[in-house]
């Protein structure tokens, strides 16, 4: 495949773009690459500028369940844009949605819309501090909430130990209140409840840790966090941002039967425009201006074309079956693909339609720690195979790969046939 056009486009965007990229991951570093740049996209094949095709599996990040450009979503947004785009004064849409995301995902009692995950992350962290008055919150290693300051802790920090920011311009005091624990340890969050457990306002975690990769939880670790966050009187967040209307249309608390006290959602309820949400029972969220003194506001939150594609979206989302059908073509590949890379030393985690092929040799990771074990060389190299034969994953192995409603059976079977044929060097177990 030939990348001419996309090569000189990446060097003048360099120059007035830092990285020439507005998100760092997009710069394709970790798979060893330079970016390709789009002219256009429907259902799940990317298009890019030189003219070459790729079927689709990062779908701008799991956005797209419903594939890219869908006709239903583009033709409601059409009408949408005639009507103007924002208003800063409210209108029928916002409510709608509201009581669809309200009427669907059991722990958004009430619901307040913003324009990204960060946002909607950053405003339940206040929320949750404000109504607890409480500060310290707890994360999990590996788990990613969006670019706050007081969200950029150390990964693989040790447990117990307060948190040091993993960017430059954090300042230390802004994240001494977030404890971290690594992802599926109980022991390590009882330790830290038995040390700070009447100031921990909330326990944030993404109920599937997609940014790792995907690390699906294990032995009942989700049931635990509801428990012990009940028993000190702590608040548990969902950052459902990538599994809210991805595994079902109650998101992952619907999946694992467990109520948070908050969630956000973000990605595909935007139906691919700039919006996101959290949400709570009612008695929480009444704390946020203009009812309570939890301050929170957006120029353009809510506005009518995002609301517009996010209800469309949740349309087709809840046709019938449409999360069975999606789920048991998600399974069927994804276990032939682990029955293709096995050979390979590669295991793929997957929860529902959510999946990562791992370079571990075989062995199967449980937390940020154990993905750090992945052979990156070899993800990249896999990765760079799977593009150069017009496959796209997302391009890192601290990411999750997506199926939309829109991959068919034969372009599933094409990417397996290339998994059966890749020849990478095996990986030695460690
Ligand atoms: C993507 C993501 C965010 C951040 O959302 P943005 O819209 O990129 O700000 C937060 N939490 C999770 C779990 C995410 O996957």
């Amino acid at each position: 495949m030939k990348h001419n056009k996309s090569d000189k486009a990446f060097a003048e965007a360099s120059e007035y773009i830092p990285g020439g990229v507005n998100s760092p991951v997009r710069a394709l570093r970790a798979v060893g690459e330079t970016p390709i740049f789009i002219d256009r996209a429907k259902g799940v094949t990317l298009t890019d500028i030189d003219g070459n095709q790729y079927t689709d599996f990062c779908l701008s990040w799991g956005v797209f369940i419903a594939g890219h450009a869908n006709d239903s979503v583009l033709q409601e947004v059409s009408k949408a844009v005639q009507r103007g785009t924002s208003y800063g004064i409210p209108t029928l849409l916002e409510t709608e949605l509201a009581k669809r995301v309200s009427q669907l995902i059991p722990g958004m009692e009430q619901v307040r819309f913003v324009n990204s995950g960060t946002e909607a992350v950053m405003s339940a962290i206040r929320l949750a501090r404000g109504y607890t008055r409480r500060n310290y919150i707890l994360k999990f290693e590996g788990c990613y909430h969006g670019h706050a300051d007081h969200l950029l802790v150390a990964a693989g920090s040790g447990v117990a130990t307060q948190g040091r920011s993993n960017s430059a311009g954090v300042p230390d005091d802004f994240v001494r209140y977030a404890l971290t624990a690594p992802f599926n340890d109980k022991e390590a969050v009882k330790k830290l409840f038995a040390k700070y457990g009447s100031d921990i306002a909330t326990v944030i975690v993404e109920p599937v840790p997609a940014n790792m990769g995907v690390v699906p939880e294990e032995d009942g670790f989700l049931h635990f966090l509801r428990a012990i966050t009940r028993e000190h009187g702590s608040l548990l967040l969902f950052d459902e941002v990538i599994t809210g209307f991805r595994l079902t249309l109650g998101g992952a608390q619907q999946y694992y039967g467990i109520e948070p006290d908050l969630t956000t959602v973000g990605k595909i309820v935007g139906g691919g425009f700039p919006a996101a949400a959290f949400g709570g029972r009612r008695e929480i969220m009444q704390l946020l201006a203009p009812v309570g003194p939890v301050y929170q506001a957006g120029t353009l939150s809510g506005n009518p074309i995002a609301m517009t594609a996010g209800i469309a979206t949740l349309d087709i989302l809840s046709q019938p079956d449409t999360y069975e059908q999606l789920n048991d073509k998600a399974e069927r590949f994804i276990s032939r693909l682990q029955e293709a890379l096995e050979p390979k030393g590669v295991v793929v985690n997957h929860v529902g339609n959510m999946f990562t092929p791992y370079f571990t040799g075989g062995n199967r990771p449980r937390n940020f720690q154990e993905v750090r074990q992945s052979n990156l060389d070899e993800f990249a190299r896999f990765w760079r195979y799977m593009f150069n034969n017009g496959v796209y994953l997302s391009p890192s192995q601290f990411e999750a790969d997506f199926i939309s409603i829109q991959h068919t059976e034969a372009e599933l079977d094409k990417v397996i046939e290339l998994a059966r044929e890749y020849r990478g060097e095996l990986v030695i177990g460690n």
